[in-house]
């Protein structure tokens, strides 16, 4: 299978090491080639702007990460004119979801594209020749029903994969050198400013300096440099996911990404991530992985897996090939650091349930070259300028993707009375249909970018829950029903208020 663009770049090869120059002064240092940092160095250097990106590990990483892209990043990708980035890596749409709660099925097909509003196009010097459409002939994406269906679309895939395409297209730009070295140190002249990085580099070429007149801090889910902004600037871990590959899966319904929830496990993820393989990743409370995986999964998992996975999944157990990475959680601070922005994985994490980590990456990307891609950056209090208001223009979008990951799995994951009727609560209201399953897609897919409403619809759920409660207990029950509905307030409140409350205020 042939990867976008290999051809043109050949990781790993000497100019990975020679043409980065200590004696200029770049205008951008990009720290990491991940989801994040390919995409600002790219635009950027399309802007006219000299770009040195360093990174660790340039050969196609093997990670369980970052599969799913929800429609939010899609448009992201577009805006960027780098949607391409998703073909010839045999990815496979993805049209919406399936929600499973203790064996009953809700589906849920993503939101008209009608509904999400007009792309907004990147400028002409970056987003030109359809580079903002996916390519006409793909092996497993069709051209006609993802760009004309008139339904948002998602796409998952191998995630080193589109990782390679998406560092090709950086690098086939002249304005960006790449650099083959871990960052050792973000160095800071006597008052505080950053003025570069100090690089390790493998081949002899030892410790190097390297200046910018800004550095992007991108170094991702476990940043080491995030603490230049603050020194309390920490994750908070509270369960992790096990994941396994399936090969040949037969999936509950085909194109979708797959939750499952019930009353007595924790949720559990599944979507196809290429003709063969599957990805599921099953939660696990508690951000050490447990002590013996293979007799957890026996007792925890598999009893709720769905019927038609369980040939894929009962093998692929036998076969004992776990992975795993803990679900870290980590509120934005502001950039505030003359020369410094930090972004990505390194700035903002939510929980994976939602899987929207990358549409908040790449949303981020959007705004801030609309934001700092025409500035001259050695005019760096300018620069800066624009980097405080960031972090305000991006809640609106962030706020909602990250609260509804964490409270989803907030509410799904713990166990008591309350929970339990607040997710029963949950699911009814998602089998209403309509308004009910609409809205709460468009919040999962980053494409209704309102915490107004977010809050709105996630009281209602509780209201809903309260009322299915009453009729529950009926006119004896009355009494009970009358006192459990201020727990059941008082509970969704917990699991919502605090998340929301730190993201628009913080
Ligand atoms: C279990 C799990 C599942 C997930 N699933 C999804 C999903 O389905 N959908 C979704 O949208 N999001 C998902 N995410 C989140 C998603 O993976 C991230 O949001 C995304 O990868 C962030 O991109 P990034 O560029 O900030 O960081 P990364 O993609 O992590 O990239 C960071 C890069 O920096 C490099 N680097 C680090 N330190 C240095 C250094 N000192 N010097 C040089 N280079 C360095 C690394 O090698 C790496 O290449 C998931 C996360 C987890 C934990």
């Amino acid at each position: 299978m042939s990867h976008f663009l290999k051809e043109e770049a050949e990781p790993l090869d000497s100019k990975f090491y020679t043409a980065a120059d200590e004696d200029f002064t770049y205008d951008a240092i990009v720290v990491g080639a991940g989801v994040v940092g390919p995409c600002i160095a790219k635009c950027l250097a399309q802007k006219g702007k000299k770009v040195l990106i360093v990174e660790r590990e340039w050969q196609e990483p093997d990670r369980i990460v970052g599969e799913l892209m929800q429609p939010g990043g899609v448009r992201a990708l577009r805006e960027l004119g780098m949607v391409q980035a998703i073909n010839n890596i045999n990815a496979q749409p993805i049209t919406g979801y399936t929600v499973m709660y203790n064996g009953e099925k809700v589906t849920i097909d993503y939101s008209h594209k009608a509904k999400s509003g007009p792309l907004d196009l990147l400028s002409e010097d970056i987003v030109h020749d359809g580079n903002d459409k996916i390519l006409p002939n793909d092996d497993t994406l069709n051209y006609d029903d993802f760009e004309n269906n008139d339904r948002e679309r998602g796409v998952a895939f191998v995630h080193g994969r589109f990782l390679t395409n998406l560092r090709n297209m950086c690098l086939k730009e002249p304005n960006v050198t790449p650099l083959a070295g871990n960052v050792i140190e973000v160095m800071k002249n006597k008052v505080g400013e950053v003025i570069g990085v100090r690089v390790d580099i493998p081949n002899g070429r030892g410790k190097c300096i390297f200046k910018a007149h800004i550095t992007f801090v991108v170094d991702g889910v476990f940043s080491k440099y995030r603490r230049e902004l603050a020194s309390d600037f920490k994750t908070s871990t509270s369960s992790s996911f096990v994941g396994m590959s399936l090969f040949n899966a037969e999936l509950p319904t085909k194109y979708n990404g797959h939750v499952i929830l019930g009353t007595d496990h924790s949720p559990i993820l599944v979507y196809q991530i290429s003709p063969e393989e599957t990805r599921i990743l099953c939660a696990f409370n508690d951000k050490k992985t447990p002590p013996n995986i293979t007799k957890w999964m026996q007792s925890s998992v598999q009893p709720h897996i769905p019927k038609c996975l369980r040939p894929s999944f009962d093998k692929a157990l036998a076969e004992g090939k776990f992975r795993s990475m803990p679900n870290q959680f980590v509120t934005a601070r502001q950039n505030n650091v003359t020369g410094l922005c930090v972004i990505g994985d390194a700035l903002n994490m939510r929980h994976p349930l939602g899987g929207g980590g990358m549409t908040v990456g790449l949303k981020d990307t959007v705004l801030l070259m609309k934001m700092i891609g025409n500035l001259d950056f050695s005019d760096r209090e300018t620069v800066l300028d624009e980097l405080l208001d960031f972090h305000y223009e991006r809640k609106k979008y962030d706020s909602v993707i990250n609260v509804l990951s964490i409270a989803l799995y907030s509410l799904f994951a713990a166990d008591n009375e309350y929970l339990r009727m607040l997710q029963q609560g949950c699911f009814a209201y998602f089998q209403r249909g309509d308004d009910c399953l609409e809205k709460p897609v468009m919040f999962l897919s980053g494409v209704l970018p309102s915490p107004f409403l977010l809050t709105k619809v996630f009281f209602a759920v509780a209201l809903y829950s309260i009322y299915l409660n009453y009729e529950k207990k009926g006119a004896v029950g009355f009494p009970v029903a009358f006192f459990q509905s201020f727990a059941i307030l008082y509970t969704a409140a917990k699991v919502f208020t605090p998340y929301i409350y730190n993201e628009m205020i913080g």
